[in-house]
């Protein structure tokens, strides 16, 4: 017989809000299926670094909390490299650059660019960078009201119904839902702030940030993640 030892393959649970094409979002020919650039870009390194993943879907503002109390060792969900999280989580290094756009109803003609948003009503993703302006914006008193939804599903229905006048979320989501349902929403500014994704874990997990970190570079070296970057972009 074989004398083979038999090695430990670590398993991480990676917590995602798997609603948000094309970083992560269900598979449409099988709904237990995760898909997109996120998915697959961590499936390389997982593979790269000798380690398995097993996803846990979480909203995204149940995730920090999630990774601080250990119930998932990672976050994985197009999350946003900000000074305020890094004061709860240890980040990767970025991994893509993806920017706030405003957006409204494609057959709203009064906003037309960011100039024009006084007075008006937000509609944002709770918990996310998106969130954050829109709440500064009502701070300074320069929009009426924000409404904070989990999903972009929902937050483009309140576009379409007028119960919000504005959008402001990642710029690549908003295009890919442009792309996927043409007709709908437009994107009136696609610069509203810079930001980058990076993977989250818990603070001082060292051994972990550094197969991330590792893994990325990996497969940034060896073409797969321009590979993944031209299947979803
Ligand atoms: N990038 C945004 C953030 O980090 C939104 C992320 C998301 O909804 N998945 O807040």
């Amino acid at each position: 017989a074989d004398d083979v030892a038999e090695e430990e393959v670590p398993v991480y649970i990676v917590g995602t809000e798997p609603y948000f094409p094309p970083f992560e979002y269900a598979d449409e020919n099988n709904s237990n299926e995760i898909i997109g650039f996120d998915v697959d870009l961590i499936n390389a390194i997982a593979e790269d670094q000798g380690f398995e993943i097993e996803w846990k879907d979480l909203e995204f503002d149940a995730l920090i909390p999630a990774l601080q109390s250990g119930q998932i060792d990672m976050i994985v969900s197009g999350m946003t490299i900000t000074e305020e999280r890094e004061e709860s989580v240890d980040f990767s290094e970025p991994y893509i650059n993806a920017g706030l756009a405003l957006a409204v109803a494609v057959d709203n003609d009064e906003i037309q660019s960011v100039d024009d948003i006084e007075g008006k009503v937000a509609v944002v993703q709770q918990g996310s960078t998106g969130s954050q302006k829109a709440d500064e914006l009502k701070d300074e008193g320069v929009i009426e009201d924000v409404i904070y939804l989990a999903h972009v599903n929902d937050i483009i229905l309140n576009l379409q119904s007028g119960r919000a006048d504005f959008m402001i979320n990642d710029l690549p989501v908003t295009q890919a839902y442009i792309s996927q349902n043409p007709g709908v929403i437009k994107i009136v500014d696609d610069q509203i702030q810079s930001e980058s994704y990076g993977f989250a874990v818990k603070t001082g997990n060292t051994e972990l940030l550094e197969k991330l970190n590792a893994g990325l570079a990996n497969v940034q070296a060896d073409g797969t993640y321009d590979e993944i970057m031209e299947k979803y972009f």
